[in-house]
C-alpha cells in the first residue's frame, strides 16, 4: 500500500543535518512508492530546499518564520501540526535527536497516534514494514509493525543510509502560512560551548576516553588521533565525573547515543551504561591495559596496552595513509 509520508528536516546553523537526508531515505521505505514530503521549519531556510530534492524528497513544504529561529516545543509543534493538518499524511518520520525526542511524543499525543521511537532499521517483510529498535539499553532488539493509523517513527541518526545525492533532482516548494502564537518560552540567545571540529552525534569516527586518560591533558593524544581520522572526541561518564572533559562529550545511557562507523574506546572499562550509548557502532576498537575489561567483550578489535603508548602509535600510522 503506497502512502504519503511527511519527513521533518533538521537545521543547525543554517545547515541541514545529515539526519534530514536519512529521514528521507526512511520515508521512502515507509511510503512504499508513495510521496515523500520534506518539511522545513526555521528562519532564513528557503535556500536549503534544493538539497532535500537532491536526497530524494518529492515535494517540500516550508514554514519560514522568525518565531522558528530556534527550537521551542510550542513553536515547532504549532508549525508542524499546521503542515500535518494540510497534508494529512499516512506516515511521519522524524530524527531521534534532541529535537525529535522532544517533539515527536507531543505530536503523537495531539494526533492520538502511536509512535515507534529510536528505529535503527526498516525493512519490508511478509507484507509489512518492520521497524527494528533497541531495548534494554541496546542489549536486545525488538521488531514492530503498525497495524492501524498513522505510521509514525523516529529514526536513530547514522543508522539508515541516505540515498545517493542526485543534483539534477528538483520539485515543488510550497510555503505553509501559520500564525505562531502563545509561546510559553522564547529563546533570546543561544550561547554554545566552544567546540572545534566534527559534531559528536553525527561523527563517522569517534575516539572516546575514560577514566584511564587520568587527566584533562590525557585527552590531548585522543584529540590528535580524532583530528587525523576526521572524527570527534567522546568520553565515558567516568571521565566527565572526574572533570577530565565536559559533560557534552558523555556517551551512554545518560549521555549521547551514537552509531559511528568506527568507535575507539581508550581507557574505558565498558560499563553497561556506557555500552548503551555506543554498542551499535559499526566497528569497535578497545584499548585497555586490563585484558579482563568488559569493553573487550563487545570490541571487534582489542589492544591490551597503555593508551599513552598505543594512541600516539596509531596516530603516526594513520598520518602515513
Ligand atoms: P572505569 O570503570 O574506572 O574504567 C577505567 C578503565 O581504564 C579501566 O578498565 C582501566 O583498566 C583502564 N585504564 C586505566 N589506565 C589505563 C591506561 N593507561 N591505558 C589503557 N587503559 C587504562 N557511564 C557512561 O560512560 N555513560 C553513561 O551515560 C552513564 N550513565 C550512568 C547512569 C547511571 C544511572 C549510573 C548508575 C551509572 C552511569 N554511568 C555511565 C557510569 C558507569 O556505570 C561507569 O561508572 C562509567 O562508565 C565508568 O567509566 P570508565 O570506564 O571511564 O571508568
Amino acid at each position: 500500500m503506497s502512502r504519503k509520508v511527511i519527513v521533518l528536516s533538521e537545521v543547525r546553523d543554517q545547515t541541514l543535518r545529515n539526519v534530514s537526508f536519512e529521514a528521507i531515505a526512511a520515508g521512502k521505505v515507509v511510503a512504499e512508492g508513495g510521496e515523500v514530503v520534506a518539511v522545513l521549519l526555521g528562519h532564513g531556510v528557503n535556500s536549503l530546499t534544493d538539497q532535500l530534492f537532491h536526497y530524494g524528497a518529492d515535494r517540500v513544504r516550508v514554514i519560514d518564520n522568525d518565531q522558528l529561529k530556534t527550537y521551542t516545543p510550542d513553536g515547532f509543534s504549532q508549525a508542524f501540526l499546521a503542515v500535518l493538518e494540510e497534508e494529512k499524511p499516512e506516515g511521519i518520520v522524524i530524527g531521534h535527536t534532541a529535537l525529535g525526542k522532544d517533539l515527536a511524543p507531543k505530536i503523537a499525543s495531539r494526533l492520538q497516534s502511536g509512535l515507534i521511537s529510536d528505529v535503527t532499521d526498516i525493512e519490508v517483510a511478509g507484507g509489512h514494514i518492520v521497524f527494528t529498535r533497541p531495548i534494554y539499553s541496546g542489549k536486545a532488539f525488538e521488531k514492530k509493525i503498525v497495524t492501524d493509523g498513522v505510521t509514525f517513527v523516529t529514526i536513530r541518526p547514522n543508522n539508515i543510509a541516505p540515498l545517493e545525492a542526485d543534483s539534477t533532482l528538483t520539485g515543488e516548494v510550497a510555503e505553509v502560512s501559520v500564525e505562531i502564537k502563545d509561546l510559553r518560552t522564547i529563546v533570546k540567545d543561544v550561547v554554545r560551548k566552544a567546540s572545534a571540529g566534527v559534531d559528536l552525534s553525527e561523527a563517522k569516527v569517534v575516539v572516546a576516553g575514560g577514566r584511564g586518560v587520568k587527566s584533562m591533558d590525557g585527552f590531548e593524544p585522543l584529540k590528535e588521533l580524532a583530528t587525523v581520522l576526521g572524527g570527534a572526541v567522546g568520553a565515558s561518564r567516568g571521565a566527565c565525573d572526574a572533570d577530565y572533559c565536559d559533560y557534552s562529550l558523555q556517551i551512554g545511557q545518560t549521555g549521547k547515543v551514537i552509531t559511528p562507523d568506527l568507535y575507539i574506546a581508550c581507557g574505558i572499562s565498558g560499563a553497561i551504561q556506557h555500552l548503551a550509548g555506543m554498542s551499535n557502532s559499526k566497528v569497535i576498537v578497545a584499548i585497555n591495559k586490563d585484558p579482563e575489561a568488559n569493553i573487550f567483550k563487545i570490541a571487534d578489535y582489542g589492544i591490551v596496552g597503555d593508551l599513552f603508548e598505543v594512541v600516539p602509535l596509531l596516530t603516526e600510522e594513520f598520518k602515513k595513509l
